[in-house]
This record gives structure tokens, C-alpha cells and sequence, in this order.
């Protein structure tokens, strides 16, 4: 997605070969334009597969999966790091270790969102590791639903979580594809480098 790449290039900050910070427009400040065309490409990929809710996770994931969901004309679900007053029984939950903060959440969602015959499509901002996308696949296997997509913002492509969604049989559709941030440089897949802040 070009319009996704230039923002990257133009206002990402390479915070050393592993991170990447894209407070300017997804985790933090957020463009409201961006996320729209964000959603509007996730929809277009994802229009024959009979999805039936977006599931992403508390916080940076609720923007692009708001607006897939709003594309797509299903409800979006997000599942929560801390536990809530109002989110105490029927919770599905799965360990997730994050990878910025370095520390194991247990995300949770609850049972009554999640059911028989839901077609889900899952959604995050970024693809490291994959611990936040396996872990709401645990979520997801625990129901009766089928997760039928992964849909990702920034998939950093020389970690390991993309390769191992695919192995695992899953369809990954990452709207921008990171080959390396060496040398403070964002290389895309199949692409030069260049140089942002
Ligand atoms: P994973 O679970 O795939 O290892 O990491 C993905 C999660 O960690 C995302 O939900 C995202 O919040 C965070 N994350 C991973 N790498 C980066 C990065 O380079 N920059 C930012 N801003 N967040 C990241």
C-alpha cells in the first residue's frame, strides 16, 4: 500500500534494527485518513471470505481494525491486556509476550462474542513475532469460530512471525512488508532503501 510506505518513510523513526516507531500516525497520534484507506484495502482483500467480526487487541490494533471492520460491515472486538470490573466471567484468555515491552500480558476476550459460525478476521498493527497474532488464534480455537485471515499493518518481515502464521497454514495479508531497518534505513520487500528520520 504506497500511501502506508510513505508515511513510513517520511515520518517513521528507526529506533534500532529491530523497532520501528510510528507514533505520528498509528501508536500514538493516529491519522483518521490514513486508517480509513487502511481499512478499505484490508476489506478489498478480505471481501470473499465471509467474514463475520474483526478481532484485534487493545491498543494499537483497535484503529485499523475499527476501520476494517467498518469496511467489511461486521462488528470489531478487542481483546483486553487487564483485567476488567466489567469483563470478569466467560473469558477466553491467552499468555501473549510483547515484544516492545518485553513482559507476558494475558489478553481476554469474551465468550459471548465469539461463537459457532464466525468467520473471523484478525488485526494488528504489527507483525514481529508473532505472539499477539498466535495468541489471539488461541482465542479464536477455543470457540467453535474459524480464523480465516490475519491482517497486518507493518509486518516486519526478517522476524519470525509472518513465516511461522504462513507455515501454520494461515492467510497473511500485510499492507506494508519490512525487509530490514538497518542502518536506520526502512527497506521494504522488493524494494530500495530509504532514509527516514
Ligand atoms: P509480535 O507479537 O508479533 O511479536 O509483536 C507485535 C506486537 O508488538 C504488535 O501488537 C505491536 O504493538 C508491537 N510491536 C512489535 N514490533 C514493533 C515495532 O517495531 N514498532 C512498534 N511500534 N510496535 C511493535
Amino acid at each position: 500500500m504506497e500511501l502506508l510506505k510513505q508515511k513510513i518513510r517520511n515520518e517513521g523513526m528507526v529506533l534500532s534494527e529491530t523497532v520501528l516507531k510510528v507514533d505520528s500516525f498509528l501508536n500514538h497520534q493516529i491519522d483518521p485518513n490514513l486508517m480509513n484507506e487502511v481499512g478499505q484495502e484490508f476489506a478489498h482483500l478480505f471481501k470473499n471470505d465471509g467474514i463475520t467480526k474483526v478481532l484485534t487487541i487493545e491498543s494499537s490494533g483497535i484503529a485499523p481494525g475499527l476501520m476494517a471492520a467498518f469496511h467489511l460491515n461486521v462488528p470489531v472486538i478487542f481483546a483486553r491486556k487487564r483485567k476488567s470490573l466489567t469483563l470478569m466471567n466467560d473469558l477466553l484468555t491467552a499468555s501473549v509476550h510483547s515484544f516492545t515491552k518485553q513482559e507476558t500480558t494475558e489478553i481476554s476476550v469474551s465468550k459471548q462474542y465469539i461463537g459457532k459460525g464466525d468467520r473471523i478476521l484478525i488485526i494488528d498493527d504489527f507483525l514481529a513475532n508473532g505472539q499477539a497474532a498466535f495468541g489471539l488464534i488461541d482465542i479464536v480455537l477455543a470457540t467453535q469460530a474459524e480464523v480465516t485471515g490475519i491482517g497486518i499493518v507493518i509486518e516486519k518481515a526478517f522476524q519470525s512471525g509472518g513465516q511461522q502464521l504462513r507455515d501454520s497454514g494461515y492467510r497473511v495479508e500485510s499492507l506494508a512488508r519490512i525487509k530490514s531497518l538497518k542502518n536506520k534505513q526502512v527497506q521494504f520487500i522488493e524494494e530500495t532503501g530509504a532514509a527516514v528520520k
